[in-house]
């Protein structure tokens, strides 16, 4: 397994630093995946594969609610900042930035108020096992099913929604 190197972590930063100030959540979602894309055999190693950054090769954009991101302004500026600080000693950090990233990039955030915590920043995502569509408060991580008769009690697996089958639900 080859390890990513400074030049690799350069490149990202440079193509992140080229995004403009207005850069629409597709343009910065478009960087990464080519990155990923570029660096695969690199994300089939540790830290990256731990957070899934394996799997994003392949990815369709087209498929996903990727204007509706609110990493745009502010939120643009501060993931910019800190892509400029990302170094190799601290790849899991680099690992897990990415992949929370990527999340708010693909996972539109709705209205709604966490069972467990009553926090108000709840995530839609999809439950690979049943396909069906999750909750998922950001705030302590509870999930729960849209529709709660859903809640079998099976196996979870998260995986994004796409924007047909949150339009199915209403969702955007
Ligand atoms: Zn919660």
């Amino acid at each position: 397994m080859k390890a990513l190197t400074n030049s690799d972590l350069r490149d990202l930063q440079q193509k992140v630093e080229a995004l403009s100030d207005k850069a629409e959540p597709r343009a910065t979602l478009t960087v990464l995946l080519r990155w990923i894309e570029s660096h695969q055999e690199k994300m089939m190693s540790l830290p990256f594969s731990d957070y899934g950054l394996d799997k994003f090769s392949q990815f369709r954009l087209e498929d996903y609610p990727v204007s509706k991101s609110s990493l745009r302004g502010r939120e643009l500026e501060h993931f910019r900042r800190t892509v400029s600080k990302l170094s190799l000693k601290d790849l899991a950090f680099v690992a897990m930035f990415i992949r929370d990233s990527l999340e708010a990039l693909l996972m539109p955030e709705v209205d709604g108020e966490c069972p467990r915590c009553n926090g108000y920043s709840i995530a839609v995502f999809k439950n690979k096992c049943d396909g069906k569509l999750l909750l998922l408060c950001k705030t302590c991580g509870f999930g729960w099913y849209f529709d709660a008769a859903q809640d079998t009690g099976g196996k979870r697996e998260y995986e994004f929604a796409t924007e047909r089958e949150l339009r199915k639900y209403g969702l955007v």
